[in-house]
């Protein structure tokens, strides 16, 4: 016989993304949709240790599809990474009556989630936001395409300058561990070169790439580097070498940073967050735990949460082939 669930509770945790309310107010109104209730848990697993929860129905999601960042805010809780803290936690999700619960953020967050489960089985779900899209077991994470869109506007923006002034330009996008980003929106605003975590091109071919792209005719240039690009170095101390090397060249340093996390989910970040919160509830409903929803060929799948925190997501490497094609 299913668990009888007649309570969910929904918390946002780590970084933010753009979405991440679009999947709150699809939780909330897929909760309404099947009669049950739902509560927000406000600042991830700290406000559940603290028992900071809101009940929620469908009109407290209005007017917030289109909004970046989270309502319910978002924390990172060392207190939770403690037996007592997990405990406290537990007692209050009791107290609220609070049968299962849908977490949304990275794997940190998907984490705590499966320790919490082991340790009470209390049924848990996780739906993957963040801009990073480094997790295993979704084509795409919450954020990753607004992040995309973001990023390629203002590379935009900064080419513009950049051919009027004959510049080169080191733009550093996020992406510590993943290169996704880089990649991507490298190709989409036609960069001269990109840098990420997963592969080493090395300093020299860097140059012989920008001496090529010279000789060719090219005025201006742009190098899009992912914060943890394999060649170790920062963007300035990229500039310097450059510089050093190629003293013809005016180069210049921008870093993205937080402005990529930001602002209006894209059309597909808002529909994707629909689709995820109506199947984490759903599947609570059918009695499932402790998986990920996501994205796989374009169907809303289930992966356990162990995979998704364990396994490696891989960029495209043929995305590696059609940007140096593309920089001909
Ligand atoms: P982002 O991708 O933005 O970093 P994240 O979900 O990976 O998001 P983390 O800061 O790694 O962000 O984790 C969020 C929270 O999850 C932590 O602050 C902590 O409360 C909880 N958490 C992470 N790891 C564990 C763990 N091993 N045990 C218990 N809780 C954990």
């Amino acid at each position: 016989m299913l668990p009888k669930i007649n309570k969910i509770g929904v918390l946002t945790s780590g970084g933010d993304s753009p979405g991440m309310n679009a999947a709150i107010r699809s939780v909330v109104r897929t909760c309404a949709f099947h009669s049950i209730e739902c509560i927000g848990i406000y600042r991830g697993y700290q406000g559940m240790i603290e028992g900071d929860f809101k009940e929620m129905g469908p009109r407290s999601v209005n007017n917030i599809v289109n909004k970046g960042g989270t309502i319910l805010k978002s924390a990172r809780s060392k207190e939770f990474m403690t037996a007592e803290g997990r405990k406290k936690a537990f007692d209050n999700l009791k107290k609220a009556g609070v049968d299962a619960l849908v977490v949304i953020g990275g794997d940190g967050s998907f984490t705590g989630a499966e320790v919490f489960n082991k340790e009470y089985g209390f049924p848990v779900m996780g739906i993957p936001g963040t801009i990073d899209n480094d997790i295993f077991g979704t084509s795409h994470t919450l954020g990753y395409d607004t992040a995309l869109n973001t990023v390629v506007e203002v590379i935009d923006k900064i080419r513009d300058t950049a051919i009027s002034h004959n510049r080169l330009f080191f733009v550093e996008v996020m992406g510590r561990d993943a290169g996704h980003i880089a990649l991507n929106t490298g190709i989409g605003a036609g960069a001269e070169e990109i840098l990420i975590p997963e592969e080493d091109l090395g300093l020299e071919r860097l140059l012989e790439s920008l001496k090529k792209s010279k000789e060719s005719g090219k005025s201006s240039s742009i190098v899009v580097v992912a914060e943890g690009d394999k060649i170790g170095k920062t963007v300035f101390e990229l500039k310097d070498y450059v510089e050093e090397n190629m003293p013809e060249y005016d180069v210049r340093v921008s870093v993205l940073g937080h402005m990529q996390r930001g602002g209006s989910p894209s059309c597909f970040d808002r529909v994707l967050a629909s689709r995820l919160g109506v199947k984490a509830v759903e599947s609570i409903l059918e009695g499932k735990s402790n998986f990920m929803v996501g994205l796989l060929n374009d169907k809303v799948a289930l992966t356990p949460l162990e995979q998704a925190i364990k396994g490696h997501t891989e960029i495209d490497k043929e995305l590696l082939r059609v940007s140096d094609i593309m920089s001909t």
